[in-house]
């Protein structure tokens, strides 16, 4: 029998290395609010983009560095997001692949 994984328990199997100095992500917050569709509210596998108390803040940590929050805020968003990969030596081990 084959068991399916939920995502929240594959992501569970990859490894973090979490720069707690800085984001490799970088919202230009004045650009969100004339945001309308918001997608990177959406989009991100990880839900890193939140709402907090009226702005889209970004869960940095959890990020998978899939990329797509940057291709959405500029097609669909505002442009705001920066996306850099994270300082070397940090950010997601992936165990499988
Ligand atoms: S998609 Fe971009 S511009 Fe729109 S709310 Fe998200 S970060 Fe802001
Ligand atoms: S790169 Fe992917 S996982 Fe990371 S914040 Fe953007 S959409 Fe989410």
């Amino acid at each position: 029998m084959i068991h399916e994984l939920s995502l929240d328990a594959r992501l569970g199997l990859d490894k973090y290395e979490i720069d707690e100095e800085q984001s490799h992500i970088h919202i230009e917050h004045a650009l969100c609010p004339a945001c309308e569709l918001k997608p990177c509210l959406t989009v991100c596998p990880a839900a890193v983009y939140v709402m907090a108390d009226g702005v889209v803040v970004a869960r940095y940590e959890n990020c998978v560095e899939c990329g797509t929050c940057q291709i959405a805020c500029d097609t669909g968003g505002n442009g705001a997001i920066t996306w850099n990969p994270p300082r070397g030596g940090f950010g997601i081990v992936y165990r499988y692949g």
